[in-house]
């Protein structure tokens, strides 16, 4: 089985989970800027990490036989310090032209805050004035209705912004036809603990079809599975879905999706 990982934070993870995934199957991992798993104390912080996703990370990828693109921006829980925010937007145009720059992500809200979404509308002004792709975060728990509603309006507000190049992430089922009746794709992000099981990301294919919908481990420095995508996809066997069904969702969709970007290619 081939497959793309659409959403994975590598550069917390070991060489060996690289090999896993290429022995998976995997033809593509695609990491979003994010948290680290601790605040960053400076704009220097961030241009590290930019040049983490953009020149090292590659690099690493390809000992394995694997493409890697990556998506840039501050994510929502740093956003809440607006000057940090400004000056690390100011980084982030001269690294949109690394060839594995897919776009903008994963921006979008934390708390919902006043801050979160200034800086939120910051990404998407960035995104649309570059013609960027955008990869979006919702909230966890009680706060994502809210704030998956929030993001649907910032990004609507911007008419330059065309739906069918925005991804909304960590999709449950009490946000998903939310998302997908905005006419932009919705991802599912599997965890073993928290967000959404195989069982529930199924459930949700099973009602809401796979038009515009793909499957992603995250794989950050927290506990997930780096294999949590072919995992489900051996888990949708059993439940009878066809292999077409299953390339659909773990292969096709985020190609289709991420070729809307000119620099993403497969081998
Ligand atoms: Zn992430």
């Amino acid at each position: 089985m081939n497959y793309i990982e659409p959403h994975a934070h590598m550069v917390s993870r070991v060489t060996d989970d690289y090999l896993k995934l290429k022995l998976a199957g995997c033809q593509a991992v695609c990491e979003p800027a994010f948290w680290a798993g601790f605040d960053r104390s400076s704009p220097a912080g961030f241009h590290d990490y930019f040049s983490q996703l953009t020149e090292h990370e590659p690099k690493r990828a390809a000992k394995f036989g694997l493409p890697h693109f990556c998506w840039l921006c501050i994510n929502p829980k740093e956003s809440e310090d607006l000057k940090l925010a400004e000056e690390v937007l100011a980084l982030i145009p001269k690294f949109l032209n690394a060839p594995n720059v897919l776009g903008i992500g994963e921006i979008g809200l934390n708390k919902n805050s006043r801050n979160e979404i200034k800086v939120l509308e910051r990404h998407v002004d960035l995104a649309a004035r570059h013609q960027q792709l955008i990869l979006v975060h919702t909230p966890h728990l009680e706060d994502k209705l809210k704030g998956t509603r929030l993001i649907l309006e910032t990004l609507k507000n911007d008419k330059r912004i065309r739906p069918e190049r925005v991804i909304i992430d960590h999709v449950e089922e009490h946000t998903i036809e939310l998302v997908l009746d905005s006419g932009m794709w919705a991802g599912m992000t599997l965890y073993p603990e928290s967000k959404c099981t195989p069982a529930r990301a199924i459930d949700m294919v099973e009602r809401y079809g796979s038009e515009r919908l793909w499957m992603n481990s995250a794989c950050d420095w927290g506990i997930s599975d780096p294999l949590a995508v072919p995992k489900t996809a051996l888990e949708m066997t059993k439940r009878g879905h066809t292999i077409e069904n299953i390339d659909r969702l773990v292969f096709q969709n985020p190609a289709r999706f991420l070729s809307q970007s000119s620099k993403f290619k497969l081998p």
